[in-house]
């Protein structure tokens, strides 16, 4: 059995924690600082760093990942094509890993990064900067198109699947959210809960992919009223839902 909980760090980043209860090995996935971990392992001693996972290589995502490495030895797994500090794994699109005992899928995710990737096992997605909660990552590297196709390939996964995303970015994500559908009400009653959440310092995280398809707009594409509302701002009429996506994308950036 695994337990999951999520390790602040910075403003807004989540290094997620998974812990093996029979082995008393844990795992943890974009340590962007050591900080956090090095506190959380200090205070409980019984617990070994066995492992640790890395989606793609922006700092805030590998910044704690050399101090860690050189304390524990950890077995570093990290995007193939991507420059990942002390990486002994290298991971490609539809590898399988075990960690824990977990079986990982390995799902190359274009868009946010060139290399980013995701790591899958049963019901539980870990998809660093490019699905979010209510979002989806901003463009660095790559296209609208690379990203609209990762970002359903990821939706394609089943409906209860739990999203660890790695940004605390649920609030301001919804307020677009509103902007693009304001007569939805399933966003609406997602504004309260996680108003609420907020309020009391607690976290809005995980999500999950039902939730997401209800009231993340970047996964509504196909919806009449995205594509009209996209249309509008673009001042054109969007093709598909990879050109609805594109328009919305770039709408954020600036809202
Ligand atoms: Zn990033
Ligand atoms: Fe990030």
């Amino acid at each position: 059995m695994i337990q999951i909980s999520a390790l602040p760090a910075f403003t807004d980043n989540y290094i997620w924690l998974l812990q093996d209860q029979s082995s008393k090995c844990c795992a943890v996935v974009d340590p962007s600082d050591a900080a956090p971990v090095l506190a959380w392992l200090g205070e409980n001693p019984e617990w070994t760093l066995s492992d640790i996972l890395i989606t793609h290589h922006h700092h805030d995502h590998v910044g704690g990942v050399e101090q860690l490495k050189r304390v524990f030895g950890a077995t570093v797994y990290g995007p193939a094509n991507e420059k990942i500090p002390a990486r002994d794994v290298a991971l490609k699109d539809n590898d399988r890993i075990s960690v824990l005992g977990w079986d990982f899928d390995v799902i190359d995710i274009p868009g946010h990064t060139l290399g980013h990737i995701a790591l899958y096992h049963q019901g539980v997605l870990f998809c660093g900067d490019t699905l979010f909660a209510a979002g989806c990552g901003r463009l660095f590297e790559g296209t609208p198109q690379q990203m609209y196709t990762s970002l359903t390939r990821l939706a394609a996964l089943p409906a209860d699947t739990l999203v660890y995303c790695a940004h605390e970015y649920t609030q301001s994500n919804l307020k677009f959210a509103q902007a693009v559908e304001p007569h939805n009400r399933d966003i609406a009653q997602r504004v309260e809960a996680v108003s609420q959440l907020r309020a009391n310092g607690k976290i809005t995280l995980p999500s999950n992919l039902a939730l997401e398809k209800l009231t993340n707009p970047f996964l509504r594409t196909a919806e009449t009223s995205v594509k009209e509302k996209a249309d509008e701002r673009n001042g054109r009429d969007n093709q598909g839902g990879s050109e609805v996506f594109a328009s919305l994308r770039s709408w954020k950036d600036t809202f």
